[in-house]
């Protein structure tokens, strides 16, 4: 295993959301509203404004870095980038799944800093998404970017639509993956294993 260091650029600055404040503060006063809560009362008269600016911060999408090699001596062997703490916000329940990406890819003679998947994986994780999808996106993006011999994409996280609820009994947790050119043939060989997502057979 490789792992090249990395002299790529800091990130660049977060692409403009486009955010209508005071509509999105409107729409969450009136949700408490219909779930028989008092968004006018003291003690909620400041949640439609925290819920828009986390949201906000949250859906807030990073640009893709610029692809730049770094190494270019003909290394040809697995670079693995493993344990990318990311964060986002599943699209059926608008909650919180968070956990860790592991990337890895077989070059072909060049190398990109280690910085370079982990941007990847904020800008993918980043809005509203689904766990299945981002990974597929991850992949296919390093795929096509780094013009590399084969691309690994391992995704493990927590789903908190279904732990906030309580389900004891059923998995929060699920692992997607993703694989490309020659890595393919790990697909065949590992079991997508038995896990379902969470998130889907929550109500
Ligand atoms: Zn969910």
């Amino acid at each position: 295993m490789a792992v090249a260091h990395s002299s790529l650029a800091p990130s660049a600055a977060p692409a403009e959301v486009k955010l209508r404040r005071e509509t999105a503060e409107r729409a969450v006063a009136d949700l408490l509203r219909a779930l028989g809560e008092d968004p006018d009362g003291d003690r909620l008269s400041k949640t439609p404004r925290r819920v828009v600016e986390t949201l906000s911060e949250a859906l807030r999408r990073p640009e893709l870095p610029p692809v730049s090699f770094v190494d270019h001596s003909g290394s040809r062997e697995l670079v693995e980038v493993s344990g990318i703490p990311f964060r986002s916000i599943c699209e059926h329940h608008l909650l919180p799944f968070h956990g860790v990406a592991h990337v890895g890819y077989l070059p072909d003679g060049r190398l990109v800093g280690v910085s370079l998947p982990v941007r990847v994986v904020e800008h993918f994780a980043s809005g509203l998404q689904i766990q299945e999808r981002m990974t597929d996106e991850i992949a296919d993006w390093l795929f096509q970017n780094l013009h590399p011999r084969g691309v690994g994409v391992v995704v493990e996280a927590e789903h908190l639509c279904m732990s906030f609820r309580g389900i004891g009994d059923r998995a929060t947790s699920l692992r997607t993956r993703a694989f490309r050119g020659d890595l393919r043939t790990l697909e065949s060989s590992q079991s997508r294993g038995t896990e379902e997502d969470p998130c889907q057979r929550a109500p």
